[in-house]
C-alpha cells in the first residue's frame, strides 16, 4: 500500500511536468505533430520500448504506437492506452492566461488541450517508466494519434496498420474527457456538405435557368421526411438519448440576389447514428433521390448541373458491449461501476470495430474541453494515475 503511494506522490510531479511540455507543442488539429511525437517517441524509447508511426499524406502529421513488454517478451493480449495528440484552436486574447503555456493554479492545470486530452497523455508517459520495470503479463500499448478533432483522421491509418502486423491487442482505455468514469457506448457522427451546382439566369425567367437553392430545398425536405423515418427505425434497448439516430440541418449557404436564379447551394448537415446500418439507409436514399429524381431534372436544362456530396468526416458510433472486459476492467479499477453514455464522439468505435474490448475513461470534464480556460484538476490527474498504477500491479506478475 505504501508503495503505491509512493508511486502516485512520485509521478504525480512528473505528470505536471510532461503535461506542461505538451501544452507547450502546439498540435492544433490539420497542423504539424511531429515535436510532440518525437518527444513521445524518446521518453518511451528510454524505456525500450518498441515504436511505429503512420503518417498522413504528406508526412506532415504522425500516429505512434510504441509497446512495452516490461522485463521480458510477453506475446499478445495487450492493453492500449490511447490519446489523440490535437487539440482545438485558442484565440490567445480571450483567455486568462497563455492557452499553449501551462498555468497552475487552484490546483488545476490550465492550458489548450490540458483536459482534451494532453492530461491523459501525460499520466501515461509519467508511468511507462514503472510499466517497464515489471514482470508484465501482458504488453502495454501506447497510441497517440493526430487530427481526431477533425472526425478522425489520424486513428484509421494506425488502426489499419495494427492489422496489418497482427498486434493482437486485448481491451482499449481511450483517455477521453470522462471525470474518470467508464463510458460505455455514444453514437456515431457523420458530417456533410452536399454541394449543388445549376445555371443563373433572370428571375424573371425561372425555367431558363437550374436554381440551385430551390433543388437544395427539395434535397432538405427529401432529408427532413427519413429523419421521421430514422424514429421508426429506433433499436430496441437502445442506451441514447434520444433513443433513435437524428438527422440535422446545420447551415445552408446559395444564391445571389432575390432577382437572380441561383446558381450554386450548399448545405451542411448531420446524422446521429445509433446503428450503422441508418447512416446506409440515409446515405443510399438520398443518394438515389438526387441520381434519380433532382440530377435527371436538372439536366434537362443544363447538362453540367450537378449534386455533389462532400464528406468531412465519418465517426462511427461505439456500441455498448454484452459484458465488456473493458468496462469490467476500467470499473474495477475505479471502484466506480456507472456506466454511462455520452453525446461526444471518440475513437473508440474505430479499436471496437476491429475487434478489441474498448472503454473511454479519463481525466477532466467535458465541460471544460473546447473552451476558453480549459483546465484538468490536479485531483482528476491523480485519480488517473491511481487507476493506471492499479491496473498495473494488475497485470504484473
Ligand atoms: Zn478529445
Amino acid at each position: 500500500m505504501t508503495m503505491k503511494k509512493n508511486i502516485l506522490e512520485e509521478a504525480f510531479p512528473e505528470t505536471l511536468k510532461i503535461l506542461s511540455d505538451l501544452i507547450k507543442f502546439q498540435t492544433v488539429s490539420g497542423t504539424s505533430n511531429i515535436k510532440l511525437i518525437d518527444y513521445c517517441e524518446k521518453k518511451l524509447g528510454t524505456l525500450g520500448a518498441n515504436s511505429f508511426r503512420t503518417f498522413d499524406d504528406k508526412k506532415l502529421r504522425a500516429n505512434l504506437f510504441s509497446t512495452i513488454n516490461g522485463k521480458q517478451k510477453v506475446n499478445g493480449g495487450g492493453i492500449i492506452l490511447s490519446g489523440h495528440t490535437d487539440v482545438v484552436p485558442a484565440s490567445v486574447k480571450d483567455w486568462t492566461s497563455n492557452p499553449y503555456i501551462a498555468d497552475e493554479r487552484d490546483n488545476k492545470v490550465f492550458g489548450r488541450g490540458s483536459c482534451d486530452m494532453k492530461g491523459f497523455i501525460a499520466c501515461t508517459l509519467a508511468l511507462a517508466p514503472y510499466f517497464a520495470v515489471e514482470n508484465l503479463k501482458k504488453p502495454i500499448h501506447f497510441s497517440f494519434t493526430y487530427d481526431e478533432e477533425t472526425a478522425c483522421q489520424g486513428a484509421p491509418i494506425m488502426i489499419r496498420e495494427l492489422k496489418k502486423r497482427k498486434i493482437n491487442c486485448s481491451i482499449c482505455i481511450v483517455g477521453e474527457p470522462t471525470s474518470m468514469k467508464a463510458i460505455q457506448a455514444h453514437k456515431g457522427c457523420y458530417e456533410y456538405s452536399t454541394h449543388f451546382t445549376g445555371l443563373a439566369g433572370h428571375g424573371s425567367a425561372p425555367d431558363k435557368g437550374v436554381n440551385a437553392v430551390e433543388y437544395a430545398t427539395r434535397f432538405i425536405n427529401k432529408l427532413m421526411e427519413l429523419r421521421e423515418e430514422l424514429k421508426k427505425r429506433e433499436p430496441k434497448n437502445s442506451v441514447f438519448t434520444p433513443p433513435y439516430t437524428t438527422l440535422q440541418i446545420g447551415r445552408i449557404k446559395g444564391g445571389l440576389a432575390r432577382n437572380v436564379i441561383a446558381d450554386q447551394c450548399v448545405v451542411d448537415w448531420e446524422l446521429r447514428p445509433v446503428v450503422p446500418e441508418d447512416g446506409e439507409f440515409v446515405n443510399k436514399s438520398m443518394e438515389a433521390y438526387a441520381k434519380d429524381i433532382l440530377l435527371p431534372e436538372m439536366k434537362k436544362i443544363y447538362p453540367k448541373a450537378d449534386i455533389k456530396k462532400e464528406i468531412i468526416g465519418e465517426i462511427i458510433g461505439f456500441n455498448k458491449e454484452e459484458n465488456s472486459d473493458a468496462i469490467n476492467l476500467v470499473c474495477n479499477l475505479t471502484g466506480d461501476n456507472s456506466r454511462d453514455v455520452v453525446s461526444f464522439g471518440t475513437e473508440a468505435g474505430l479499436f471496437q470495430e476491429i475487434g478489441i474490448s474498448t472503454v473511454v475513461c479519463g481525466p477532466g470534464s467535458i465541460d471544460q474541453a473546447h473552451k476558453i480556460d480549459e483546465y484538468v484538476s490536479f485531483d482528476q490527474l491523480k485519480r488517473c494515475l491511481k487507476m493506471l498504477i492499479d491496473l498495473r500491479d494488475q497485470i504484473s506478475n
